[in-house]
């Protein structure tokens, strides 16, 4: 029986154990490298593992575990700075209930009767850093570091535009600690990342701490850093203001940044709609804000509450669902567009993502996939770019089991068996049979039917490959010819689809001019560019007799959309005419 019980203490000691390495390995790459492999939320979920094993087991708690501090975050090239008061992380929470349990928790330790007023702030993707003013001249400046000593990045700090060397008002106080976050703006990583030839950084928070966190403050001040205040420190001095806020402001009149998003609330239904607010706005931010951040305002309060040895117990960052998430691929597609470009498709073991659940991931070209080093198996970081078009960021694992499975570049058209035609170094690859290409024909009519050209509806994808294949479609007015008959041959299609879907051609026929020319599949002319023509030339003969300077002196519309166009009317005239007699043209203008 004893040694039963030994045993299992020994598995349960060797769990934790390995728990923790895994833990301060993602640590070391957060803090140290700026190279995270997982998202927050999977980091917080070990943490929350590990801080439920330890309570059931308070006799393996030890004084180096993640879950009292964070551990192993200075960098031996810096010299080190201790902090007067430590620099703690936040509490991290994602869900509403998690926000009310803090609301509940607030009330219960503070008077109940009592309004607690609450400070909310974005909570900026950058790295955190302390200033000291003594005097109101800058003297030092450092990373949080372990919470109790930083690095000293002083010099590094006074390269930033935006953060005062001196401070000159009235009332300026002896010793001032102000604390924020130097971070990048979206606009200055993209322009970096690339004029940088060798190391690409893949977010802004790596691309700011990677500048900040450099022996060498000359490469800082290249790095056009950014900083906003979020916390004003003072020692007992004439100042006398209990309100955080008023701190920041204070702090602003001295000429420091602080966040004009901030703002008091003490209603749960106001900051909640804060919180809606920021998250629907967040992608138009120029700075990466991964959530909000919610303080009392009130500093006695602050006091009262105090903190655990990792987070004050008066504040939360309150994290906005993450846009990042990892899955692996299973296969890689490529698929054959209208034009006959021939692009890689990753597909994926099905995964959520800020919503929706992805299977397929869109590689643009041979070139991509040789950048981002992928292969069938490897494990992955996917990320909603603008938050709608999901994007593989980066490979976090490996595939090792089975190295054989290389991506096969096809150099015959999967769709027509011709060979392809390879361009600019494997970035274009291209089926040149045109409409005669099965897989070409296939994308093309799906374009043909859509919303911005013809508008059909009830003719799903399925039926048009059936179509395709069975021969009854062979080109674009095949579909315009199409009867109940027709579609009724085909499999599954009842009686009563088929005549919606005839309704449906027939009041397809009568097509606005600017739809028209989108739907012939001409490269390079879109919808802006197909109206702008529309409204100018204003008739089907004037568009088959244009020229090309007549074409150049319409809004938009560039030399090569413009050759494209003279080719294609040379090209396509007879089929244009035969479309034109089979439909009801409406001009806009
Ligand atoms: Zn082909």
């Amino acid at each position: 029986m004893k040694l039963k019980k030994n045993s299992k203490i020994k598995l349960m000691k060797k769990i934790i154990k390995e728990l923790k390495k895994k833990i301060k390995y993602h640590e070391y790459l957060y803090y140290v490298l700026n190279e995270p492999k997982i998202s927050d939320e999977t980091y917080d979920n070990m943490l929350k593992k590990l801080s439920k094993l330890e309570k059931k087991n308070p006799h393996l708690i030890k004084k180096n575990s993640p879950t009292i501090k964070i551990t192993g975050q200075i960098n031996k090239k810096f010299k080190k700075i201790t902090h007067k008061i430590p620099m703690l992380s936040l509490k991290n929470i994602y869900k509403k209930k998690d926000f009310l349990n803090f609301k509940n928790y607030l009330k219960k330790k503070l008077s109940k009767k009592k309004i607690i007023n609450l400070c909310c702030e974005l909570k900026i993707d950058g790295l955190a850093v302390s200033i000291i003013y003594k005097n109101g001249i800058l003297k030092k400046a450092a990373t949080r570091g372990d919470s109790e000593i930083g690095e000293d990045i002083t010099n590094n700090i006074k390269t930033i535009k935006k953060i005062p060397l001196k401070i000159t008002a009235n009332n300026i106080p002896k010793y001032l600690e102000i604390r924020g976050e130097v971070f990048i703006s979206k606009k200055n990583f993209e322009l970096l990342n690339k004029q940088k030839k060798k190391k690409i950084f893949s977010n802004p928070r790596n691309m700011a701490a990677g500048s900040l966190r450099q022996l060498n403050p000359k490469i800082t001040e290249k790095r056009k850093l950014e900083f906003i205040c979020y916390n004003v420190n003072l020692k007992k001095e004439k100042i006398k203001t209990n309100s955080h806020f008023k701190t920041l402001i204070m702090a602003k009149k001295w000429g420091i940044p602080i966040c004009k998003h901030t703002k008091i609330y003490n209603k749960t239904k106001d900051i909640l709609n804060y919180y809606s607010k920021k998250l629907k706005k967040k992608n138009k931010l120029n700075i990466d804000v991964d959530g909000i951040v919610i303080k009392i305002n009130n500093k006695k309060y602050q006091k009262k509450l105090g903190e655990t040895t990792k987070f004050p117990r008066w504040a939360v960052a309150y994290k906005f669902p993450s846009d990042e998430t990892e899955t692996k691929i299973i296969k890689i597609k490529f698929q054959i567009g209208r034009t006959g470009i021939i692009t890689p498709i990753a597909q994926l073991i099905p995964i959520l993502l800020s919503g929706s659940i992805i299977k397929n991931v869109n590689l643009y070209n041979i070139k991509e996939i040789k950048r981002l080093k992928i292969n069938i198996g490897d494990s992955i970081i996917l990320k909603k770019a603008g938050n709608v078009i999901p994007k593989i960021v980066k490979v976090i694992k490996k595939n090792k089991i089975n190295k054989k499975e290389i991506i096969n570049i096809p150099n015959k058209c999967p769709g027509c068996n011709n060979d392809l035609k390879i361009k600019n170094n494997l970035s274009i690859i291209k089926c040149t049979s045109g409409l005669k290409c099965k897989a070409q024909l296939k994308a093309y009519l799906k374009y043909f039917i859509s919303k911005q050209s013809y508008n059909i509806i009830g003719l799903g994808n399925k039926t048009i490959d059936k179509l395709i294949e069975n021969k009854i479609i062979k080109s674009s007015i095949d579909i315009l010819n199409l009867n109940i008959n027709m579609l009724t041959n085909i499999n599954n299609i009842k009686i009563k689809k088929a005549k919606q879907i005839i309704k449906s051609i027939n009041q397809a026929k009568k097509i606005k001019f600017s739809n028209f020319l989108y739907s012939l599949n001409i490269n390079g002319l879109g919808k802006t560019n197909a109206k702008n023509i529309a409204t100018k030339l204003n008739s089907v003969k004037r568009f088959l007799n244009v020229n090309f300077k007549k074409l150049i002196s319409i809004k938009k519309i560039g030399k090569k959309t413009a050759k494209n166009i003279i080719k294609y009317i040379y090209k396509n005239k007879k089929i244009i005419k035969k479309l034109n007699k089979k439909i009801y043209i409406i001009y806009e203008n």
